[in-house]
Formats: C-alpha cells, sequence, structure tokens
C-alpha cells in the first residue's frame, strides 16, 4: 500500500476539521495525469476551504489546495509525459477534487499548464491562482482599451495576493497605479511594487454617490461590496472595473448610474473554468513580464506543516502578498 502525507478536511457529524493524515494513493480520484506536488500556495479561497468559514469544499473528505505545481510522474494523456513540469489552477481543485495540499496529486491533463520556461515550481506557485488572477484582469482591462494615457488605474485590496500582483503588472505595463489597503504600514512596500500612490481603503468604504468624481480610468477590485460601489462611481467615462473578489463582502449596493451615464463596463474575472487558451496566454505574459525582484518582494515561504494556520491570517487580512507552500 502506497501512502503520502495530505491534509485532508472531513465533516463528521461533530462539525467540520482539517487535519494532516496519510492519504492511500488508492483513493486519489479519477485522473489520466499523476502529480509529484512540490509546491502550492495559500489564496484566500484556500484560508476559506480550510476553515470552513466559506461554503467552498463540496465534497468530503476533501484535500484543500487551489493550485499546485510539481513533476509529472504518470500519464495516459497525450500532452504529457513524466518528468514534465506542471501547473495547476482551479477546475475545482481543492474544491469538488481532491487538491494541491498533498504529495501527489491525480488530475485531468488538459487541467495543466506548463511551468513557463525559466521559472521554477517555486516562482510558478508565488504568482499562483492570486498572480493569474490578477493577470486575467490585467488582460481585460487592456481588451477594454483601458490604456496607460487615460489615466491612473486603482487597485484594490492591494497589499493581498491578487492586489500585489496587480500593482506590480500595471506599474510594469506604464499605468499610473493608485493602492488602495488598509494598511498603511505597507506604503512602502507597494510603492516599491510600483504604486505612484497609496490611499486608505475608508475612502472607498462610505455610503457611495450614483456619482461621484471621475478619478480612475480602471480598477482592479479584489474586495466587492461597498468598495466595488464606490470604485464605479469614481470610473472615468467609457472606463472599467475588473471585479475579481469578495474580501469586503460579495455584495454590491451599487446603481445603474456609473453604467448608463458614464459607459462604465463590470468586467467578471473567473480564473476557475477560465478557457485553456487564455490560460496559456496569462501564463506566458506573467512569465514575461511580471519583474522577478517584485515577485520575490512580495513572496514568503512556509513548511506544508504551517498552512493551516496561514489560512486562518489570510482571512484576518494580515498575510501581505503571497505565501509558497513547500510540500516536498
Ligand atoms: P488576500 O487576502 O491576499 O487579499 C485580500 C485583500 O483584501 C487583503 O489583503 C486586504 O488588503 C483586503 N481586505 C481584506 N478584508 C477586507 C475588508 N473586510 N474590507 C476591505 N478590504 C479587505 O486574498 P487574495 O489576493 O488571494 O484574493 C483576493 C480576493 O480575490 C478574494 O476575495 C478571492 O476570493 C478573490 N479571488 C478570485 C479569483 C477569481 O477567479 N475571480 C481568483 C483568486 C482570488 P489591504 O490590507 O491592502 O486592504
Amino acid at each position: 500500500m502506497s501512502t503520502f502525507k495530505a491534509l485532508v478536511v472531513t465533516k463528521p457529524d461533530t462539525g467540520y476539521s482539517c487535519n494532516f493524515a496519510d492519504f492511500d494513493e488508492r483513493d486519489l480520484m479519477e485522473g489520466d495525469v499523476t502529480v509529484r506536488v512540490t509546491h502550492s500556495t495559500v489564496n484566500y479561497k484556500d484560508g476559506l476551504a480550510i476553515t470552513g468559514k466559506g461554503p467552498v469544499v463540496r465534497r468530503f473528505p476533501m484535500i484543500p489546495g487551489v493550485d499546485f505545481a510539481g513533476e509529472v510522474i504518470a500519464t495516459s494523456h497525450k500532452d504529457w509525459e513524466p518528468g514534465d513540469h506542471v501547473i495547476l489552477n482551479g477546475w475545482g481543485v481543492g474544491e469538488t477534487h481532491l487538491g494541491g495540499y498533498a504529495e501527489r496529486a491525480r488530475v485531468k491533463g488538459e487541467w495543466l499548464v506548463r511551468v513557463p520556461y525559466g521559472m521554477t515550481h517555486a516562482q510558478a506557485m508565488a504568482v499562483g491562482t492570486a498572480g493569474y488572477t490578477s493577470m486575467l484582469a490585467v488582460m481585460a482591462l487592456e481588451a477594454h482599451a483601458i490604456t496607460p494615457s487615460r489615466g491612473p488605474v486603482l487597485v484594490t485590496g492591494a497589499a493581498g495576493g491578487v492586489g500585489s500582483t496587480a500593482v506590480a503588472l500595471l506599474a510594469q505595463a506604464g499605468y499610473t497605479v493608485i493602492a488602495s489597503t488598509g494598511r498603511p504600514e505597507e506604503a512602502d512596500y507597494l510603492k516599491g511594487l510600483g504604486a505612484s500612490e497609496v490611499i486608505d481603503r475608508a475612502e472607498l468604504t462610505g455610503p457611495p454617490r450614483p456619482l461621484g468624481k471621475e478619478r480612475f480610468a480602471g480598477a482592479v477590485d479584489t474586495v466587492g461590496s461597498l468598495t466595488l460601489a464606490n470604485v464605479l462611481s469614481q470610473i472615468k467615462y467609457g472606463g472599467a472595473v475588473a471585479a475579481c473578489g469578495l474580501a469586503g463582502g460579495s455584495d454590491l449596493p451599487s446603481s445603474v448610474m456609473p453604467f448608463i451615464l458614464r459607459g462604465v463596463s463590470l468586467l467578471g474575472i473567473d480564473s476557475v473554468q477560465c478557457p485553456l487558451v487564455v490560460r496559456k496566454e496569462a501564463w506566458r505574459r506573467l512569465a514575461n513580464e511580471l519583474d522577478r525582484d517584485k515577485l520575490d518582494a512580495m513572496t514568503s515561504s512556509i513548511p506544508f506543516d504551517e498552512v493551516r494556520e496561514t489560512a486562518a491570517s489570510i482571512l484576518d487580512g494580515k498575510v501581505r502578498g503571497r505565501v509558497v507552500v513547500e510540500i516536498g
């Protein structure tokens, strides 16, 4: 019998729990590629899955972890060979399919993306789902013709994972980036990533007016709720907001005024079911455009054993940037 170390969520009658266990390889789910996982990461959604504070896990037992990087060790899929270096983001992994917080994973070959040339597994997970989502948001703004010459671009939840990567990517692309954070002590960090100005997130949490002063050509919003409503009311004529997250709430207490009087667009970003062709382009661009020194500056690493503590911290808004989990 072959077993491996995994973090396992169970939900017996006594309640939701998440513990390390020896997992039997025969209990891995269906898939045509088996991966030796070397690194994973902690995204906001992983925090919800590990703590049970959000309905992320929808199959029990579950190995959480919505992304991983590793090496293919067995495959019957035409695109992959043993020894290939792969990344997985989303597709329900860590939610309905056994996930990345484990020394082994078995998934469908068509879910995988190759680790870009010149990138290590650790760097791929420093980017992780948060960074890949940031690139999807940047691509959405670009597709809406939000160019640097149209004015400043706002990033909310800027000191978090999606936010930090979005600040770095947008600054690198020549945008004037305004970073909104609830952590003024992170102002120097955000300026180091390329923010031109750092604002207090309290500016964006009051009762939203239907239309406010036109301040931003575009925005990447990771917070939702009142923050997103305030952001929408302050977008310039013809601008757009890429809505990625709900760290402040999943509601949207807004009005149609920004849409019908200023032609503002709300661009939905989903990383989980995003088509493979778009994923590949996002990862290609991340490999070429994300400054590796800035990626290092926003990344810390933890041993596998500390993943539960970090999951609790990310929900408290205490994690800065990105956290890589060293699995094996
Ligand atoms: P992080 O926790 O790293 O970042 C979230 C940031 O939001 C925090 O660092 C904090 O930034 C800010 N924040 C937290 N709580 C509040 C609050 N109550 N009010 C206002 N701001 C708050 O998480 P991630 O970067 O991993 O994810 C960010 C969001 O994006 C999450 O909601 C996540 O679910 C979502 N997401 C969505 C994806 C998709 O496919 N659409 C994919 C990946 C993530 P600061 O301290 O700077 O204010």
